[in-house]
């Protein structure tokens, strides 16, 4: 296994290099997962390990062959990355015939060749037909590995010909503990909450400043809850620090008030007790609510009108102004 900086990854890669050794390494794979827990990563680690030639189960990536040096440089002539061009906002046509001609063509350096094509939604309808078309006869020698978020936006004929790699969140204390060694002045819990106990993504946040959000929105639940607020108001205030990022800590937030009834283990105990005074069935209908918001959040949507949807009931079902004023580690 290739050293990982990202520790939660080992199990996934394992469960890749498993594949690899019983000979039925599959042409396509679709890494899905949470924003921010290192697909990318993951996929390309696969990559090097693809392309290293002196590959073998005690060392999966060498270091030292041609391919290998090629890969760390970042120059390697068989590993292809397709990304959204800077100019534009999603993997064009164009993108994928020019991939899909550099694969049938025959490998430099006489080993495999590897593309990821990231973030996969991303593509246009007539790119995924196009890529469809490789898929459905790959090469020899060829792995395209597909990154995204969404999978649910890819043709079903696109995701039915890949197999599928989930890489999840990680447990939280391993989350802060490797964000603990990223910076250990910060505190991480309310940003890994805000990240929806994603730390990349909580790294992300920090590096944009963000460390008070959480308590910012925290307290805008709290003034909603004791009628110092409108639905309306907060509504147009978490438009503008962002519709996504807002209803994605309700959502984290509603996890872990799910896990507290279920009395799981590593709630904080403020928490723990706001999730006792709460109907389960409420934080439930609440929960479908939020993903359903969420999934709208992705279209043209009004952000407005779907914030302040979900912020009406909240104020109906699940808040008393005790229950929050008690919830420090939000
Ligand atoms: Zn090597």
């Amino acid at each position: 296994m290739p050293q990982t900086e990202l520790p939660w990854l080992s199990q996934g890669l394992a469960a890749l290099e498993n594949s690899l050794d019983s000979g039925r390494f599959p042409h396509a794979l679709l890494v899905t997962g949470p924003e921010g827990v290192g697909k990318f990563v993951l996929a390309k680690m696969l990559a090097e390990i693809l392309l290293c030639a002196e590959s073998s189960q005690s060392a999966r990536v060498c270091g030292k062959c041609k391919s290998c040096v090629l890969f760390t440089a970042g120059n390697h002539p068989d590993y292809y990355e397709v990304r959204i061009p800077e100019d534009k906002s999603g993997i064009g046509v164009d993108q994928i015939r020019a991939l899909s001609s550099d694969l049938a063509l025959t490998s430099n350096l006489g080993g495999r060749r590897v593309a990821i094509i990231y973030p996969a939604d991303q593509m246009t309808g007539a790119a995924a037909n196009s890529l469809l078309k490789t898929l459905e006869e790959p090469p020899d020698g060829t792995v395209l590995v597909l990154v995204t978020a969404r999978p649910a936006r890819l043709p079903a004929t696109v995701r039915s010909r890949c197999q599928k790699i989930q890489q999840p969140r990680p447990p939280v204390e391993l989350a802060q503990d490797w964000l603990t060694g990223q910076d250990a002045a910060t505190d991480w819990g309310p940003l890994l909450m805000l990240a929806g106990g994603a730390p990349l993504k909580a790294l992300a946040l920090k590096k944009e400043g963000l460390d008070d959000l959480g308590k910012q929105l925290r307290s805008d639940l709290l003034e909603l809850a004791c009628g110092h607020a409108s639905p309306l108001d907060v509504a147009k205030r978490w438009e503008k620090v962002g519709a996504v990022r807002c209803v994605e800590w309700l959502q984290s937030i509603i996890k872990s008030l799910s896990l507290a009834r279920a009395a799981a283990t590593d709630m904080p105990p403020d928490l723990q007790k706001v999730g006792e005074n709460i109907n389960l069935g409420d934080l439930l209908d609440y929960s479908d609510r939020l993903a359903r918001v969420r999934a709208l959040l992705d279209t043209p949507a009004n952000k407005l009108l779907a914030l302040e949807s979900l912020l009406i009931p909240w104020t109906r079902q699940l808040s008393t102004p005790a229950n929050w004023q008690q919830a420090s580690t939000l």
